[in-house]
């Protein structure tokens, strides 16, 4: 039995849920894994990743950003205009990419400026440095602290070092269920199936995160009980690349006679490897520090390939894989450099790889689904 329309599963579907229309905190729509959702969570408030699952079309986005802008940004944008949005009470951007970095802008010059649109909603920034090094982590632990005094301003509210170490501890345990529910996908007959895990990912950043663990326990007891798929005859994939935030791409390989196993995205495995050391004398540094150095890192993090493909093949021992797609949105030129080099790589390894391009919603899905259907049967 799937499960893929499971409640908490089906959450990652649409934009807005139950949570949203339900909660009193205030909520912070981030684009990017960088934002620091511990510190918003201390803070009092309700973390929400804009996404743009299931969008369509983005006429209205392209009047304000050049069509070789990436086009998942032009899609969330396209959303933004058409309110979808308009629950945000923050909007928390970083340099993660030029075109995600765009947002702080537009937003404030079109989106908040909408005719109709009367609320203020506070816009904060960070600058996370594109290198690792000593001086780079201070650098980003001010911002983290700047942003903390930011954030304490603006909602009148005051962030303690035990707001910070529970929060810490929420994040932390909400990690430890994602991992050990994606162990369960990585077994000779897994678990779970690639559009699953993406589903349980996007959802699980779209509600408060106590209730997100209370789901995420449901579930792994649901997953743990449950018999393995039937994957005779299917090829075990590692799915790499641009973010994917609706489950057409992942459905689109899994109906090819494939299952993705295990995956390096940022609705994924990448942002739940590393937890919070929250040991630390100082909690908001240890966020910092695991945001800094985490591992693997984005492909915005320079002179860090080495540590990104090191990730990849031992997913691809872990998880006994048989190929790798490696796929990027039009225009992301951070995935495109790092996929053209993991193409080169891992088939110096023998290990086989199709790199291909795709927008951020998938017109031409049966074309696409050949290339796929051909790669496959490519490996032996
Ligand atoms: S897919 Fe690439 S260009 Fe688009 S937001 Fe992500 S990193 Fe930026």
């Amino acid at each position: 039995m799937r499960l893929e329309s499971d409640p908490f599963l089906s959450l990652a579907n649409k934009i807005p849920n139950q949570h949203i229309e339900g909660t009193d905190k205030k909520i912070a729509g981030y684009y990017c894994t960088y934002i620091p959702e511990e510190l918003l969570e201390a803070a009092g408030m309700f973390p929400y990743r804009i996404r743009a699952t299931d969008n369509t079309d983005t006429d209205k986005a392209d009047t304000y950003m050049v069509r070789f802008t990436c086009s998942f940004v032009r899609s969330t944008l396209n959303l933004a205009l058409d309110g979808e949005y308009d629950f945000l009470d923050g909007l928390f951007i970083c340099n993660s990419c030029d075109h995600s970095r765009r947002m702080f802008e537009i937003y404030d010059m079109v989106v908040f400026k909408r005719d109709g649109f009367n609320k203020l909603v506070p816009r904060f920034y960070i600058a996370l440095p594109h290198i690792i090094s000593e001086e780079g982590f201070q650098w980003f632990y001010e911002e983290i602290r700047e942003l903390k005094e930011k954030i304490e301003k603006a909602y009148d509210v005051e962030i303690t070092d035990e707001d910070l170490r529970s929060s810490n501890a929420l994040y932390n345990q909400n990690r430890h269920l994602l991992r050990k529910i994606f162990d369960l996908r990585m077994l000779d007959s897994p678990k779970l199936s690639g559009t699953e895990a993406l589903q349980l990912s996007i959802a699980n950043s779209s509600v408060p995160k106590d209730i997100a663990n209370q789901e995420l326990e449901r579930l792994l007891k649901i997953f743990k009980k449950r018999e393995g798929l039937d994957t005779q005859g299917k090829k075990r994939i590692l799915l790499i690349g641009s973010v994917v935030d609706n489950i057409q791409l992942t459905k689109l390989v899994e109906e090819s006679d494939a299952i993705i196993i295990s995956d390096n995205l940022c609705f994924g495995k990448k942002t739940i490897m590393d937890d919070v050391d929250n040991t630390m004398a100082n909690p908001l540094k240890a966020i910092a520090k695991r945001l800094y150095f985490r591992n693997p890192s984005c492909p915005r993090t320079m002179d860090d390939h080495d540590r990104r493909l090191n990730f990849i093949k031992q997913e691809i021992q872990k998880g006994a894989i048989d190929g790798v797609l490696l796929q990027r949105i039009n225009n992301c030129d951070l995935h495109g450099c790092d996929n053209m080099l993991f193409e080169h790589e891992l088939k110096n390894l023998n290990i086989p790889v199709f790199n291909f391009d795709r927008e951020n919603f998938q017109a031409d899905t049966t074309r696409l689904q050949t290339r796929i259907e051909a790669f496959l049967e490519m490996i032996s």
